[in-house]
């Protein structure tokens, strides 16, 4: 039995180190106003987050997530595979405002949209998608880059079928989820997106739910997914379990300013409460690595000379 105070003790410790790495590299690098914040010991275990207010349950082990990539310590693993998704648009469902961020729901009582591939043994199949997004462009993704942040992060979520016969058992299992991570930067309007963004004023409050159907998430995904980080990973909202095998695409998709808007105008709080808070920042500080390796499925020295100095 582990008790609150054990666990807690070093992740505040351990957060309030980066606070002071954020603060020392704030002329140079944009910094998540929230990861300031949440930084301080009073916020990282309830107020910031609207989803922990409950007891906490594994608040940290050795396998959290998000982190930043660093892609010269990444390692290229010539074993992994292309990733192999397989969705089937008729099983979209509903989008759902869960009042810390929008979820596109599919049925997964069968196997009809699927993720197998990459580095992955099983075939995991998709229940839903959501995004994690900042108040502004500068940050709201919840994995970095060589501390690189981006505007919002797109997060596909597979369960392992061939294992488990519920996403509530997989979700608790080793090797019981397969996330696919996707980096959205601000540039054209994403037309696939739209329809999605167009439904979004009917979800606008904490627990509504619309009808939404015929949506292709393969739309979201970049035109190259055979380049991709992987690593053993958590979920980044409560219950935080370490079962997420996590890919994370190389290639990142655009979306217009307006369409990041519309997210923005979501809110945290439902239409009955007196003081409405917009949804924005909904991303989880960063964790430590602590000696886990990121694989690559591609070579990280290969890539164009001089993309690196462009990337800000
Ligand atoms: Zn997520």
């Amino acid at each position: 039995m582990v008790t609150l105070s054990a666990v807690a003790r070093p992740l505040v410790s351990q957060l309030q180190r980066q606070l002071f790495r954020g603060a020392r590299s704030l002329r140079i690098t944009p910094v998540r106003r929230c990861n300031l914040t949440a930084c301080s010991s009073k916020y990282v275990l309830s107020a910031v987050h609207p989803m922990w207010k409950g007891p906490l349950v594994v608040p940290g082990g050795d396998r959290q997530s998000p982190i930043d990539i660093v892609v010269r310590k990444s390692v290229f693993d010539s074993e992994l595979k292309p990733l192999k998704p397989k969705y089937d648009p008729d099983t979209c469902q509903q989008i759902y405002n869960n009042g810390y961020s929008f979820l596109v729901e599919y049925d997964d009582t069968t196997d009809k949209s699927t993720l197998s591939g990459g580095p992955l043994q099983n075939s995991f199949r998709l229940c839903q998608f959501h995004f994690h997004w900042g108040e502004n462009n500068d940050w709201g993704s919840e994995h970095t880059v060589d501390k690189r942040l981006f505007p919002a992060e797109l997060h596909l979520v597979h369960w392992n079928s061939e294992k488990y016969s519920l996403f509530e058992e997989a979700v608790m299992e080793d090797n019981g989820l397969a996330v696919i991570g996707v980096f959205l930067k601000v540039g054209k309007r994403h037309e696939g997106l739209q329809k999605l963004v167009d439904a979004l004023p009917a979800i606008r409050h904490k627990g509504s739910e619309v009808e939404f159907s015929h949506f292709d998430p393969g739309c979201l995904l970049p035109s190259d997914t055979n380049d991709y980080w992987t690593y053993h990973g958590s979920l980044t909202t409560p219950p935080l379990t370490e079962s997420v095998t996590w890919i994370v695409m190389k290639q990142h998709i655009e979306v217009s300013h307006d369409q990041l808007a519309v997210f923005r105008s979501l809110q945290f709080t439902a239409v009955d409460e007196e003081v409405q808070k917009s949804m924005v920042n909904n991303f989880r500080v960063q964790q430590p690595l602590r000696g886990r390796t990121v694989r690559s499925s591609f070579t990280p020295f290969l890539q164009e000379p001089g993309a690196h100095k462009h990337s800000h």
